[in-house]
Parts: C-alpha cells; structure tokens; sequence
C-alpha cells in the first residue's frame, strides 16, 4: 500500500481531486505544487493510515517507515538539505489535516528537527542566531505542547519572568543571549516535568509529532466538534511533513492569511492581514495586531501601520497574482496562508473561504456574473441552512445606542444577552433558557461549546481572522472581536468599559455589522429579501420542482409567508384559535356538554369566530391553496385549570364547580398523544367537524368576493389510521358543502385529504387514498410513532443516544431516512397507485430541514411546507435538491 504522497519543485504525486485521501490541506499542498506555485517541499500521510492505525490497536503498517524515510529523501533533495543533518539541516512543520477543516484538531508543530546541534548550523548559515534560537524556543515550546502535553502556561511563566526582568515590552526585543537563557530554562523546567530530557533526536521528534496528530483525531475536542457539525469518525486525518520557511527571519520576512474576497461581505477585493518578522500562529492568536494586506484595506482601518502593499511591493505583487491564479483554479473564494521569507513569497495553504452567509450570496451571485460559475452552481454553492442567519433581526439604525466600546465587525447580526465570561456559564444559562453574550479576551477551540450555546461573542483581543472571528462566522452567530478598549477583569468577574463596570448578568447588545458594543438591550429591525439573496432565491426558483408553503395559523404569519416566497399554507392549525379571550370560554362550555344540542349550541358561537379566522387568512392567500386541519390535540387541553377558571365556566353554564369538576376528571387520560385526539374527537363529536368545515367554506366563498381569487381549501382530517376513519368524516365534510354552496348559491373547490402521521396508514395508504384527495405527511407525529419515542419525553436519553453512537441525529430535527422516510416512500407509491393525481407534501418540522428537504425530493413528493422563516431556506434546498 502506498501510505506517502510526495509534493514540491513543480510535480505532486497528489491532487485536488484526493482530499479523502490526502485531507483538504495535502491534497491542495499537491494541486498548488502542480500549478507550479511557490509551495515548500512536502509529503502527506495518507487518511488511510489513519484508519489502520485505530483498527491496529494504535501500530504503524510495517512498510510506513521506509516510505516516509524515501519522502524525507525527497524533500529534503528538492530543499537541498537533510533531516538531521548536522550542516544543512531540514527542518520540517507538522500539519494535520482532515477532509473538512477542523479546529478541534492538534496544533501544528513547527521548526521539527531543531537540536542543540542543528540550532548552531541554522544560526551559522543564517548568519543570524537570535533567528536560530527564536525558532528554537517556539519548537520546544510547541512540541512540549502539542505532543508531550505540557501546559502551554508552563512556558509562558518563564517567558513573562524573563521579558520582565531584561524589562522588555515585546518578544522581538530578545536577543540569541537571551533566548539561549530562555531555552536553558525550558529545558530545565521539562526534566522537573517529565523527568527526562526534551528529546534531541530529529527522528524520534517527528514520530512523536505524527504520533500526536493521529491520536489528536480522537481527542475531545475534535469528538465534540465532528458531533456538532455531523463529521464521520470513520474519515481520519492526514499527516502533512512539510519542509519549513521563515516568516521570522528579520524585518523582510512575515507571514499572514487572506481570502481573496472579503469574507464578511463578500466584496471583491484581496482581505488579509499579516505580520513582520513572525512565524505560524502568531497573526491569529492575537499575540501582536495585525496589519493589513492591501493600502485599500489599510485606509479604510483607519491603520497607522504600512501595508504589505507598501511594506514588500514585490511580494505584494507576487502574492495577488497567486490569488488570482487560485481562485479561477478553484472557481471559489479561497483562504490562503503564506509567508515571505527575506522577500521571498511561500504559499502554505488554500481551501474555499468560510463566509458569512450575505458574502456567501454576493460571492456566487457575483461569480455567476463574472461567468466563472453558472447560475444553478451558484444555487449549489449557498449553505441552505446559513440562510437563518440573514433572517434574523439586526439593530433598528434609527434606535438610540449607550455604545461602551467598539471592537472589529467580526461576524454580521446583532444580538442582545446577559454577560457571561466562560463558556460553561453560557451553557448554563442555555440550559435555563437565557441569552447570553459571551465575553472572552480570544476564545480557543475550548470554547465552541459556549460558544453554541451564546446568542454572541465578544472578544476584547484579536483580528478579524482571529479563532473567535473565524468559528463565529461558521455559525452564524454575531461578533465582535479585538474590543480593545474594553477589559475583562476575570479575578473580579467584571467588564470594564469606558469607566464603567459591568457585571456578568447585565444586559448588552453586540453589532456584528458595525463592531459595537451597547449597554443594554436595543430595538431590532426584522429581515427581508433583497439585493442578492433575491436574485440567488430568483435562480433557485427556476431550479427547483416542489413547491414551497409554510405553517401559518394567523393573518400575520401568512403575510410573512407570502413576503417570503411562500406558495400556499401546508398547514394552518385550527387550535389556537380557540384559546384567545373570548373564545376559550365557549370552547370549554362545548367540551363540557352533556348532550349534542348543548354542544351544538356552543359550536353556534364559536362558528363566527373561526370564519373570520379563515376570511383573513384567505385573503392573504388568495389565488393559492390553504390547507386546513381540524381540530388535533385532545380536549383536555383546553380544559379549566384553576378554581378561578372553573368557576368562570361554570357561571356561563349555569350548572355547579362540581359537577364541572367531575366532568374534567372523567376526561382525563393516561396517555393523551395517543388517545382521544385527532379523527377520533370528528368521529365522537361530528358536530364539530362540521362547524369547522362550515366556518371554512363560508369563509372560503366570502374571501373570494372580497379577494377576487379564490384560495382552494384542502381540509385534512388528522391522525387518521383507518380509511373508514377518515370516510367517516369526510361524508360530514362533503355534506356541509354541499349545503353552503346550495345556500349562496355559488360553486366551491375544494378538497378533501388526510395527514399521514401513523404507521398504519402509511401502510394502508392506497385503501386511504380511496378518499383522501392529498396525503401530507406529518413527520412530527410519524416519528414519535414509527420509532414510539416521546418527542416531549425525548430530550432526557437522545442526547445520549447521540454521544453513545446509536443514532447520528436527533430524528425530530433531520428526518429519519431509513425507517421514518420507508414509510413516507411507501405511503407515496401506495397512494400514487391508486390515486394518480393525489397531492403530496410535508408538513413536519422536517419540511424545513434541508438534508430532510433532499429526501422529498427523491420521493417526488409535490411540496415541502416549513415555518414562514425557513420558506427562503426551503426554496433554495429544493433547488438544490433538484439541481
Ligand atoms: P491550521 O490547520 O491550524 O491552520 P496549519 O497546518 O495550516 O494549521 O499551520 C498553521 C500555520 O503554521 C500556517 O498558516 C503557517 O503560517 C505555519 N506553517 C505551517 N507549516 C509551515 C512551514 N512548512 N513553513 C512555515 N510555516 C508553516
Ligand atoms: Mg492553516
Ligand atoms: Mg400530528
């Protein structure tokens, strides 16, 4: 087995077209190397090895060591060098990288093969020993981290202590002396540590990193971030050994990321930041601020500090031109890394840009338009479900704002929430339902759970690439990062802010669009569709074949359905609308009936009511179908509770509290979600059915005359489980408009079918169909009972179903494809056959789900339908489901 793909000097035995193998940063280490871009030597370890290494108990293949040994060769004839040599050593970075980026994976290890005796020849062939000690110290420091799993503090300690003794503001002030000092303690504190010395050998130093990087793949971190984000275990990571160049080699030497648009707004224009005389990490972790890339940006920043653009004009030149040459490459926005050693450019990494979902827009609407991508790639291109983010509120600009600080627009949105300073607090208050900002001076991939868990994320240190920057984007949430002016004070748990202080539990809000902070909680502007997220819904809808409706019970929802795109309503639930004032007395005087004509009489007053409901609703939606469900949960619900309430009741119904009481104790249930709900209450009480359908006809032939079209009503029976049930009630229903259409004399359209939600009627579905004109299926209550799980009861164990490995996702979010979806399908095909023409659609929650939205599509079914603010979600899942 070949487990080592070699790169560099223009020639890779890799490419792009490999990242399952090579993990996304070798096999783009491969596909800049065969471009011809200036890319330092290198070999990847394959994904593969990663997997044998877990199913050997944690052992190496027997031909591993020779093929890494020939690689090193390799690298090390293109470099011109040799791994351990005492004259010219390689020196080489050890990278992770697995199919999707992680950060949750094991820091890079730089400067590998650095020795007592390997330190002097990179300082005499430099011609420089505070960079050969420098590089020195950074290794230890990162080894001892990263793979011998010292704490990072441990070096930090000793480096304070020594800044504060020469009396040293920054790390770039000490010379070789003073680093040798500095190494000589580490090397100290290491022996106290670990009780044996930092290891010497360039050998066993790079097992030990490539070690370190496959048992990272089973670290706690990288386990929660694959849950969170539905990565396979299974994947592996990759080892990348790459010979390494200098971004710390003087004040011609930097290094520094960049995307090649602007991935917060998606603008055209190169967006990075870098740093002189530095190495690695040191840009993101907010060590020094950053300066800008280009003079544009750097003006714009308002930025006393050169750009690159000024600073190294070559480089500059040499650097846009690669951006270039990647992004036509790669027909996408790419995120770059690169470094300039003594003028010279090195690119050290590419991969698709993460972007906020506005950029994400302009960018592909832009590409379309620039004819690098087509219309439907573009469509494919958007993360459906990013959408949320550009559906949620942002700050009303003509509101007043307490501003108490400012920091950089890391992450669009606004949000409002309680202070918290760790993460832990922040899923605490998650837990009691509160919101939260998260306040951090740079968070850290320990913090993703908090992170979650907050509406937003306020750093007081670092840029715009910063970790806190970065993972906020991917998530949607708002940022605001590198808040200098403010100051976490942890020992005190508070935030000082321009002479104010403030305590975890105090209310802000944070602008992710302007990078403010605001005391307090600020009035926000709701969302709509324009500019490029029309023009992408505008090509999806040319794309997709179902039919997008939302869930709207109320005139207002409609309304935001409408504006969003919807095409009709999948389901308006009838029962709220009977527990407003007014109405839920009536309701219960019904309920609590002892004879028909009593019920009837109660039914009598309600019946204007739901009309006016519907007229609404109708008018809104006119020209477009309205499905309608009669009345679902059981009676008790709507039930007196308190002694005040039953006495209310009774009162109107002239009859005693008690008997009241007694009649409220005959309806209860052991277990109401299967029992005396649904169908089963049209079939026990007709007359409320019938009111029902009244109230909708009615309404129906008054909305058309205001309206001028006409909505189609499609009244659907819930829970049925038997077609007897739903002829049963379809008789009354077909009765009732028979009789309004005789009384106004008019013609009506409408139909008559049934929610699928049980698992006998998914199996009975073509007997079902003999009266059912539609079939929508309820995914909500289809699982509960295919899989007889509780959705109330079921958030104590599906958690740990999911950590435990026994199911991937929580089927009430992401529907079940295999056991819930075999019963959609075979309801569908059942139904199709005996009933060519019947309707079909979802109504579930999973009918905004994008992942459920592709498996409807492949059913066929005719339309998804999903709260008014997923519609735009929706459209575009359909789209891509299609294209
Ligand atoms: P991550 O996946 O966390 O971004 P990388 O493997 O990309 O980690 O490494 C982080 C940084 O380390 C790179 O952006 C680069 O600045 C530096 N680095 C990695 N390998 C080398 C190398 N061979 N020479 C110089 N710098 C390197
Ligand atoms: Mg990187
Ligand atoms: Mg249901």
């Amino acid at each position: 087995t070949k487990w080592v793909y070699v790169f560099g000097d223009g020639r890779a035995e890799g490419s792009a077209g490999e990242k399952n193998l090579l993990g996304g940063k070798g096999a783009n280490l491969a596909e800049m190397c065969s471009l011809g871009l200036p890319v330092p030597p290198g070999f990847t370890i394959t994904t593969d090895l990663c997997s044998h290494y877990y199913a050997n108990g944690r052992t190496y293949p027997d031909a591993l060591k020779t093929q890494v040994e020939a690689a090193l060769d390799e690298v090390g004839r293109v470099a011109a060098r040799r791994f351990g040599d005492a004259g010219q050593p390689l020196l080489v970075s050890v990278r992770s990288g697995a199919r999707a980026s992680m950060p949750g994976m094991m820091d890079t290890v730089l400067n590998l093969g650095l020795n007592d005796e390997t330190v002097e020849a990179i300082a005499a062939e430099a011609g420089d020993a505070r960079f050969a000690y420098d590089s020195y110290r950074r290794f230890i420091q990162m080894y001892c981290n990263v793979v011998l799993g010292l704490d990072h503090d441990l070096f930090e300690e000793i480096l304070e202590e020594e800044k504060a003794r020469l009396g040293y503001e920054v790390d770039t002030e000490f010379s070789a002396e003073d680093w040798q000092n500095v190494i000589a303690l580490y090397k100290g504190r290491i022996e106290s540590e670990l009780g044996a010395p930092f290891p010497q050998d360039p050998h066993e130093q790079l097992w030990g990193a490539v070690g370190a990087v496959f048992s990272s793949w089973m670290n706690p971190r990288a386990v929660t971030y694959r849950r969170l984000h539905d990565i396979p275990e299974s994947w592996g990571t990759a080892v990348n050994v790459q010979a390494m160049v200098f971004g710390n080699r003087g004040e011609d030497s930097a290094t520094g990321v960049a995307f090649t648009r602007d991935p917060s707004t998606g603008e055209k224009a190169l967006y990075g930041e870098f740093l002189v005389n530095a190495q690695g990490e040191d840009v993101v972790a907010g060590i020094r601020t950053p300066q800008n890339i280009t003079e544009a940006a750097r003006l714009a920043a308002g930025s006393d500090k050169p750009s690159l653009e000024k600073l190294m004009p070559e480089a500059f030149n040499a650097f846009t031109r690669i951006a270039d040459t990647l992004e036509r490459h790669y027909r996408d926005m790419q995120d770059l890394e690169f470094t300039i050693e003594r003028g010279k450019l090195w690119m050290l990494q590419t991969r698709s840009g993460k972007r906020t979902a506005s950029a994400a827009l302009k960018v592909a609407v832009d590409m379309a338009n620039e004819g690098l991508i087509t219309r439907d790639e573009a469509v494919t291109r958007i993360d459906a479900a990013s959408l949320d983010q550009l559906l949620h509120p942002t700050i009303d600009p003509s509101a007043p704002r307490d501003i108490i600080g400012m920091g950089l627009p890391a992450s669009p949105g606004a949000a409002t929430g309680e202070i918290v300073f760790s993460s832990e607090a922040a899923e605490e208050a998650k837990a009691e339902g509160r919101r939260t900002i998260l306040v951090r001076v740079e968070t850290s991939p320990e913090d993703i759970h908090g992170m979650h868990a907050a509406e937003g994320i306020l750093t007081t240190r670092g840029g715009m690439t910063s970790h806190a920057a970065v993972v906020a984007r991917g998530m949607g949430k708002p940022c605001v990062s590198g808040a200098g002016s403010l100051r976490v004070d942890h020992r005190k748990g508070v935030l000082l802010a321009m002479g104010q202080m403030l305590k975890a539990g105090d209310t802000i809000t944070i602008d992710g669009a302007t990078g403010q902070v605001l005391k307090g909680a600020v009035p926000m502007l709701q969302p709509e569709l324009s500019g490029d997220f029309s023009t992408i819904m505008s090509w999806a809808d040319e794309a997709r074949r179902m039919k997008v409706r939302a869930n709207a019970e109320t005139p207002a929802d409609a309304r935001t359905a409408r504006s969003f795109g919807a095409e009709g309503i999948g389901l308006c639930r009838t029962e709220h609308m009977f527990f407003d004032d007014g109405r839920i007395l009536a309701m219960r005087e019904m309920i609590l009936a002892d004879t028909e004509s009593d019920r009837r009489a109660a039914l009598a007053k309600l019946l204007p009511m739901q009309r006016s409901d519907f007229v609404e609703i109708f008018e809104v939606m006119a020209g477009l179908p309205v499905t309608i469900r009669l009345l679902d949960p059981p009676l008790h619900e709507f039930l007196p509770k308190t002694e005040e309430e039953i006495g209310e009741v009774a009162a109107a119904m002239g009859v005693s509290a008690e008997k009241l009481r007694q009649r409220t104790e005959a309806l209860h249930e052991f277990n109401p979600m299967l029992g005396h709900r649904g169908c089963r209450l049209a079939i026990s009480y007709p007359e409320i059915a019938e009111m029902q359908a009244r109230a909708i006809f009615e309404a129906a032939a008054e909305a058309a005359e205001k309206a001028g079209k006409p909505v189609v009503p499609e009244v659907m029976v819930p829970l049925v489980g038997m077609s007897a049930e739903l002829t049963f009630v379809k008789n009354r229903i077909d009765a009732v408009a028979k009789t309004v259409m005789e009384e106004r004399g008019i013609t009506l359209d409408y139909l008559v079918g049934t929610m699928i939600e049980l698992p006998r009627a998914a199996l009975r579905a073509d007997e079902i169909a003999g009266s059912a004109a539609f079939f929508s299926f309820g995914t909500n209550d289809l699982t509960q009972t295919a899989f007889g799980i509780s959705r109330d009861d079921a958030a104590s164990f599906l958690e740990t179903y999911r950590t435990r490995g026994i199911i991937e996702q929580d089927p009430f979010v992401s529907l079940d494809v295999d056991g819930v979806g075999e019963l959609v399908r075979i309801a569908s095909e059942k139904g199709r056959t005996a009933r060519p023409e019947i309707k079909l659609g979802i109504c579930g929650e999973h009918g905004g789900d994008p992942a459920s939205i592709r498996f409807c599509e492949t059913v066929g079914l005719d339309y998804v339908s999903c709260s008014p603010f997923r519609v735009p979600i929706a459209r575009l899942a359909a789209a891509q489901a299609a294209i």
